[in-house]
């Protein structure tokens, strides 16, 4: 049996024609950036995640560029990240002129630390960058308490996050600025790239509006040096289609994980997601942790089970980040997860034949029928 990672195809299929109606709409509309189909969208996704206002940008990345611009980062800050991230999050940090400053990982979740971050507070901190990390919400209100003593800004890479609770409350809106990535393979994803910030702040929403579309409020007006970095109205309209999906896929996504945790509890080594019981997670990822990881990995492979490794070279050993002079061994927790983390497959058009024969796999494997 193949059981692929994650299958696009297959979830887009079951859509096709609400989606094609909405991609001939455009076509036939004749506007394609900055039209009624992004702004019905920014109102949408506002709405569903509990903020006043959303705006629609290129990327992911360019969601944390622009947020971090416009929560007032300059070149020479330092901005507090999480070791353990994809490194899109270092990546935003270095555009705006800033230093990515990593920390470890809270014990026992993979989500940003409050007492790493509070230790890695300088002078120059401007602002933290919380990762809703697999789709498991931070601990937000010691971050958020943190941030408004020492008077920096909270970001939020909510990029794997769409849909997940934090006591109640979708991520959304509780810092000053959460970053989405409607990347294809995201929880809620495009047909191409895409990106918006939400937040419940007037004046950060301004200023992320005009820093995405050349600084300008009005055509040949300019009032900051901005980028062009726009949700084009293509996606905006395949995007509007999907959240109204987006629940019922997070649902299958939380129904698969509960028969993971089920199915793999128990087994000898290892090690099934945590999470803090105050929020609800959207299960992005399904990451278990095994000693044996790439053993493992190859004797699901001759199983027909995809797996991924979300991050086999954590961000600050890449080759990019040979700048920050940081020596293996400097953040030993993020290290060994590099080495043990591995994903299982999960996502809305998973079968529950498919879920059951990736347990049975993972049990023969713990059996030692390798
Ligand atoms: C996907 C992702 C990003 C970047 O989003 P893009 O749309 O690919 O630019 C940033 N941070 C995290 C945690 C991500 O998973």
């Amino acid at each position: 049996m193949k059981v692929p990672v994650l299958d696009l195809a297959a979830t887009h299929a079951a859509i096709r024609d609400e989606l094609a109606g909405a991609l001939l709409r455009v076509l036939d509309a004749g506007q394609y950036v900055l039209g009624p189909e992004l702004e019905a969208f920014e109102r949408e996704l506002a709405d569903y995640v509990e903020a006043d206002h959303a705006i629609g940008v290129g990327s992911g990345l360019d969601a944390l560029v622009l947020a971090l611009r416009a929560v007032g980062v300059v070149p020479g800050d330092e901005v507090i990240v999480p070791a353990n991230t994809f490194i899109a999050t270092f990546l935003a940090v270095s555009q705006v002129g800033a230093r990515p400053v990593p920390v470890e990982p809270a014990p026992g979740t993979w989500g940003l630390d409050v007492e790493a971050a509070c230790q890695a507070i300088t002078p120059r901190t401007r602002a933290i960058v919380a990762v809703h990390l697999f789709g498991q919400p931070c601990d937000l209100e010691p971050l958020l308490a943190l941030a408004r003593e020492r008077g920096i800004a909270l970001v939020e890479d909510a990029a794997q996050a769409h849909g997940a609770r934090h006591r109640g409350r979708r991520i959304g809106g509780h810092g000053d600025a959460v970053c989405f990535s409607f990347y294809p393979a995201k929880n809620l994803g495009a047909l191409g790239d895409a990106g918006a910030v939400t937040t419940r702040s007037s004046a950060i929403a301004e200023r992320v509006r005009l820093l995405r579309n050349y600084g300008s409020p009005r055509k040949y007006q300019h009032e900051l040096k901005g980028q062009n970095s726009r949700l084009d109205e293509i996606q905006a309209a395949a995007l509007r289609v999907k959240l109204r999906h987006l629940d019922g896929w997070n649902a299958r996504r939380r129904a698969i994980a509960g028969r993971y945790l089920d199915g793999l509890a128990g087994l000898s080594a290892f090690t099934l997601p945590r999470w803090l019981p105050f929020t609800e997670p959207v299960w992005h990822l399904f990451v278990i942790d095994h000693p044996e990881r790439d053993r493992l990995q190859g004797f699901l492979a001759e199983r027909g089970v995809g797996t991924l490794v979300h991050y086999p070279v954590p961000a600050h050993q890449c080759l990019a980040y040979a700048e920050l002079g940081l020596a293996a061994g400097s953040f030993p927790v993020t290290e060994e997860a590099s080495r043990t983390h591995l994903s299982l497959p999960i996502g809305p058009h998973l079968s529950d034949a498919a879920v059951e024969h990736v347990i049975a796999s993972c049990r023969a494997f713990a059996r030692g029928d390798a």
